[in-house]
This record gives structure tokens, C-alpha cells and sequence, in this order.
């Protein structure tokens, strides 16, 4: 049996083994996922919702638990991983309203009556990446089995221990068996064969766009429903209109947060020419003033390590052909450490304008008018969030209607809603995940005619 190594990204130290599921095995774990499924789609809605709420309940009883072998596999801080446990619980609880709630639709024709249903797909399998393991999966799992569906799930190779946990405490809170099944394993073996198996109606995924990709093209092999996550190189955007202390105190956190490993963050900055320099003055202050520890001995650290010494090679890479304006703590420790690190852009060419590092490095820009800043911001292949700062409520609107990206904020940098839908532009994904339609997007929509005549 092939097993991989979980190392704390903090240290470097091992923490675990976890076995790895061959395709036999993934198979095997499918098959039993869709004999399940008619059962489940049978239960009754105000059964179902007890259910959920049930197992949220359960998640809430370990949010702690949870929260603590986050920050030992992915170096979360403690304070993200306890909210990303209870995001978890309330996503469930969320959509444990939803069972009740999948309503039809009654259309008028002659003749007769025209009503549809919602019927659930089967199968789903979610792809969840390392960066935020829990969340990730609970905004694919809480929906899909709230619709009616089975779910197989496959955590990242590298954070696979919650997923883990959270299968374990779905049976505890009485889902039946083949209800929930976490599949840990290699994207190129268990993954793929999401993809490919017939009983997998539909894949939510989250990762890379350059995976999402090749997993759109996999199933379109069997027509298969799918909806991509993808990648972010948004921009946070400051006019001088704006409270500048607020908007540089803030920028940090919105993209050193994770260490820079977040899909939405906010790494390209473009700030009006005539704040530029006292907003760069207070953005070095508050940098240099982060808080960068190991999560695992400090409880109030803002920011840990990344999560592997590849993708520190693959940051640090970025950082080979600029120079660093200023940068902020990191610890000396064996773990993949990188410090908070600014860098001056003036060319929206320059590499590190454009790639996604997935790291704690942030570019900055000036910009010289509306007009200018909206330009930029769209000079990307991705969309998918964004923050605006002003104090002017018409230039606001007018910006966020003008700026290509899925989800913005105007002075905040306010991260994702389980109650409202996240999804992004361009390559930054396709389809909407969370909100109060999110149910919908694990059915199929039936028409059903009857006569009257
Ligand atoms: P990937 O897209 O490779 O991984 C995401 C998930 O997809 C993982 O569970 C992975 O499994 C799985 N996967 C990989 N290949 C396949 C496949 N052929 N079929 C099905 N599933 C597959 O992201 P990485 O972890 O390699 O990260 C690389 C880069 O992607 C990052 O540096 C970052 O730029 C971006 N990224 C973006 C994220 C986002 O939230 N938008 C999240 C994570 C990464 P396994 O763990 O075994 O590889």
C-alpha cells in the first residue's frame, strides 16, 4: 500500500502517514457511493435536514479538535483554522434548511399542468486543494448532500487529516453508510478517476486553473456536469479619496493571509499616484509589523508557513528576477518559511504582475484615474475577487461594475459567505458555489406535463 508522509509545514517535522487510495480502491469506494445514492434520495427533506444539523452538531463538538491538526498539517494559525472548522458547521447548518426548500416550479400551460422537480444528480466528487481544507469541502459536500446527493470527496495529498476526521464524525452523526466518503489519494489516481467513472455525475472542484482545465476537458468526455474553482490574481484598489490609513493597515491581511495561499487573494495593489506615497509608508509599517510565528507554539500568529518546500521553491522563483521593496518578518525555523515581501511593479508585463504566486508577495502599482485603475485591474486572464477604497459611493458602484472579477468588497476586504454566491470571471472559474442557490447547482432540472384533458 502506498502511503504519504504529512509533514508539519511549520518544522518539517512528520506528523503522520495516511494511506493512499489505488483506482481499484477508488472504484470500489464509487460504486458503494452510488448504491447508496437511492436511498439517500429518498429520505425524507425534514429527515435529511435533521441529519445535517445532526452532523453539524458533531463538527461543532470537534471544532477545536479540528482546528488543532489544521494547524499542524497546513500551518494554519489557530485563529483561521478554529473559524475554517466552524465554517464547516455552519455551511452545514445552512443548507440543512435546504431539504425542505428545493422547491419546483408550476409553469401554465394549456391543456394541462406543467410542473418541475429537482432532482439530484447521483454521485458528486469533490476535489478539494490544500489551502483551505476545510472550507473548500464543506461548500461542495453541505449542498450536494443536502440535494439528495452521495458525495466522494478527495482531500489535497498534502492536508488530507481533517477530511479525514470530518468522514469519520459525518457516520457518528448517523449519515448512513456510503452517504460521505473521503477517498485520500494522488489527483492523478483518485481524481482522475472522478473524472472518469460514469457513477460520478458531477465534480466540484477547486485547485489550479491549469488542472481545471484538463478536468473540464475529462468531462466533457461524458458530458459530465462540473463546476472550477480556479485561480485569482486580484486587485486591491485604492483612490486618494480613501481613508489611507484604513486601506493600508488592511492591505496585508488581505493577501499575506494563509501566507499568500488563498484564491482570493488581493496581490496586485494599484494605488492613485497622489496617495502613493503615504500609502506605501503605512503599508511598510504595518507589514513589518506582522506577526509571522509558528501557529503550532503561538496562538496568536497572523501568519504561518507555506505549505510544502516546493511551493516555497515556486514563490521564492518569483522573487528571483525583481527587487524586494520591503519585507516583514519569518521565523528561523526548518519549516517553508517565506517572509511577507512587497514589490514595486511599473510594467503590467513584469511576471510578477501577472502569475498567481500563491505566496506572501504582494506588487504595487500607481495608477493615475478611474479610467486607468478599472484597465488595469482588468489586464488579467483571471477574475475572480477584488477590493475597492473610496470614500465616494458613485465612483464605488461605478468601479465594481467595471471591474470583470466574481466578488468584490468596497473598503473591506471581506473573504467569502457561505450565503452568498462565490464563483469567478475568465479563467478564474465556472459556475457559483455557496448562497442560497447552491443546492440547485447539485440537481437537474425536470418538466413534468400533465394532461388534464
Ligand atoms: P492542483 O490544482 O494540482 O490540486 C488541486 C486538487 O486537484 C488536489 O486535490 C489535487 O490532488 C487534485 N488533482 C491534481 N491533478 C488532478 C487530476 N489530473 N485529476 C483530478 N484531480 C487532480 O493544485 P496544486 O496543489 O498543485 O497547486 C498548484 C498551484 O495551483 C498553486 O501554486 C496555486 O497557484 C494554484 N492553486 C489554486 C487554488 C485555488 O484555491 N484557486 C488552490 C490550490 C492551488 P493532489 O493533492 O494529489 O495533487
Amino acid at each position: 500500500m502506498t502511503t504519504h508522509t504529512v509533514l508539519n509545514p511549520a518544522t518539517a517535522q512528520p506528523v503522520t502517514e495516511v494511506p493512499l487510495a489505488s483506482a481499484e480502491e477508488t472504484d470500489v469506494l464509487i460504486e458503494r457511493a452510488a448504491e447508496a445514492f437511492p436511498a439517500w434520495r429518498d429520505v425524507a427533506p425534514g429527515e435529511r435536514a435533521r441529519l445535517l444539523r445532526a452532523f453539524a452538531a458533531v463538527v461543532d463538538a470537534h471544532v477545536e479538535e479540528l482546528a488543532e491538526l489544521e494547524v499542524r498539517n497546513a500551518g494554519h494559525t489557530l485563529g483561521n483554522a478554529r473559524w475554517e472548522a466552524g465554517n464547516v458547521r455552519d455551511c452545514l447548518n445552512y443548507y440543512s434548511a435546504s431539504p425542505e426548500r428545493l422547491f419546483g416550479r408550476q409553469i401554465p400551460v394549456p391543456g394541462g399542468v406543467d410542473i418541475t422537480f429537482r432532482e439530484p444528480l447521483g454521485v458528486v466528487g469533490v476535489i478539494v486543494p490544500w489551502n483551505f481544507p476545510m472550507p473548500i469541502a464543506g461548500w461542495g459536500f453541505a449542498p450536494a448532500l443536502a440535494a439528495g446527493n452521495t458525495v466522494v470527496l478527495k482531500p489535497a495529498e498534502l492536508t488530507p487529516l481533517t477530511a479525514i476526521r470530518i468522514g469519520e464524525l459525518a457516520v457518528e452523526a448517523g449519515l448512513p453508510e456510503g452517504v460521505f466518503t473521503v477517498i485520500p489519494g494522488k489527483g492523478s489516481v483518485v481524481g482522475q478517476r472522478f473524472v472518469e467513472h460514469p457513477a460520478v455525475r458531477k465534480i466540484c472542484f477547486t485547485g489550479s486553473t491549469e488542472v481545471g482545465k484538463q478536468i473540464m476537458a475529462g468531462c466533457a468526455e461524458q458530458v459530465k456536469r462540473v463546476t472550477l474553482e480556479l485561480g485569482g490574481k486580484s486587485a486591491n484598489i485604492v483612490f486618494a479619496d480613501a481613508d489611507i490609513a484604513r486601506a493600508a493597515a488592511t492591505a496585508p491581511y488581505a493577501v499575506f493571509d494563509n501566507a499568500g495561499q488563498d484564491c482570493c487573494a488581493r496581490s496586485r495593489i494599484l494605488v492613485e499616484r497622489s496617495a502613493y506615497d503615504e500609502f506605501l509608508g503605512r503599508l511598510e509599517s504595518a507589514v513589518k509589523g506582522m506577526r509571522v510565528t509558528d501557529p503550532g507554539s503561538d496562538p496568536d500568529s497572523e501568519m504561518g508557513p507555506l505549505i510544502s518546500a516546493q511551493q516555497k521553491a515556486t514563490v521564492t522563483g518569483y522573487l528571483d528576477d525583481v527587487e524586494v521593496a520591503f519585507s516583514g518578518p519569518a521565523p528561523d525555523l526548518d519549516g517553508f518559511w517565506v517572509p511577507p515581501t512587497v514589490v514595486l511593479s511599473d510594467d503590467p508585463a513584469e511576471r510578477i504582475w501577472r502569475a498567481e504566486v500563491f505566496g506572501p508577495v504582494v506588487a504595487v502599482m500607481p495608477f493615475d484615474d478611474e479610467a486607468e485603475a478599472v484597465r488595469l485591474a482588468n489586464d488579467t486572464e483571471y477574475g475572480l475577487s477584488g477590493s475597492i477604497f473610496t470614500r465616494d459611493v458613485g465612483k464605488a458602484l461605478r468601479v465594481a461594475r467595471g471591474v470583470e472579477t466574481g466578488n468584490l468588497s468596497v473598503n473591506s476586504h471581506a473573504a467569502v459567505r457561505y450565503w452568498t454566491p462565490f464563483g469567478g470571471f475568465k479563467q478564474s472559474g465556472l459556475g457559483r458555489e455557496l448562497g442560497p442557490d447552491a443546492p440547485n447547482a447539485f440537481t437537474e432540472e425536470k418538466n413534468v406535463f400533465i394532461a388534464s384533458d
